[in-house]
């Protein structure tokens, strides 16, 4: 899976995914992160990538003919990349993203649909928007990451990244066991996990820090009992 994040800032990617559990994954070459730097499209000689909003208004606005440009290159790449591997470019499964909080919001569910795809394509925002042509022509879905405002797309992208490459097999180890954590409606259930020490001593006087006595019995069907009644269902 390919994953190209249209952006101002590309060095924040690079620097991150240099760092993550991810890097290893690109290095098997299970899955591909690329950055597209949006100013590279910018045709003027001063790379302007954003101008002032129609109507006035405070801030500056992306602007849609960069963005255009930039997503029409990374649709070539995975199709240029399809090309040398024979594969028939028909049967690319991309989708563009814009994030912004006025989309729809993310859930684990999105996370895995997104999974099955051969490219996403993430729109990294900045400023005081983007053009509304962008998320009525260029992306497929406008996807927000929570109830708030951020400065920027970059963590939001990060985010969208990591949870659904780590959906895409290989990527993490034992996918047998990832997928026993898939509900059927795909959601992903999480339980609490503990490790070494059994018994913690947080200091003189205070009770000491135990790990649960089920989860040391080595009996599979108490502990998986016990998961099921401390889990909670990412949905
Ligand atoms: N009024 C703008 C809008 O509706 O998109 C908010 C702009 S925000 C200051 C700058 C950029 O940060 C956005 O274009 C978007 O890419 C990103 N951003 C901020 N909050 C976000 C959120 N909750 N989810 C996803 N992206 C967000």
């Amino acid at each position: 899976m390919e994953f190209d994040i249209i952006t101002l800032f590309p060095e924040i990617f690079d620097f991150y995914f240099k760092h993550s559990i991810l890097e290893k994954a690109c290095r098997k070459g299970i899955i591909k992160i690329k950055t597209v730097d949006c100013r590279c499209f910018a045709k003027d000689k001063h790379k302007t990538v954003d101008d002032r909003p129609f109507g006035g208004g405070r801030g500056m606005v992306l602007k849609v003919e960069p963005v255009f440009r930039a997503v029409v290159k990374a649709k070539k790449g995975a199709e240029l990349a399809a090309k040398r591997k024979n594969v028939n470019i028909r049967k690319i499964k991309s989708k563009t993203i814009l994030l912004s909080p006025r989309g729809e919001k993310f859930s684990q569910k999105r996370a895995l649909q997104f999974s099955k795809l051969d490219q996403l394509i993430i729109i990294s925002g900045r400023y005081e928007g983007v053009d509304e042509r962008i998320a009525k022509y260029i992306a497929d879905k406008v996807i927000s990451i929570g109830d708030y405002v951020l400065m920027g797309g970059e963590i939001p992208a990060i985010i969208l990244i990591e949870s659904v490459a780590r959906l895409v097999p290989g990527v993490i180890g034992k996918s047998n066991l990832l997928k026993e954590r898939i509900s059927q409606g795909g959601g992903f259930v999480e339980y609490p996990q503990y490790t070494r020490p059994e018994i913690f001593n947080p200091g003189k006087g205070k009770k000491k820090w135990r790990v649960p006595k089920v989860l040391l019995s080595g009996d599979h069907k108490k502990i998986e009992k016990w998961r099921k009644e401390h889990s909670k269902l990412i949905e």
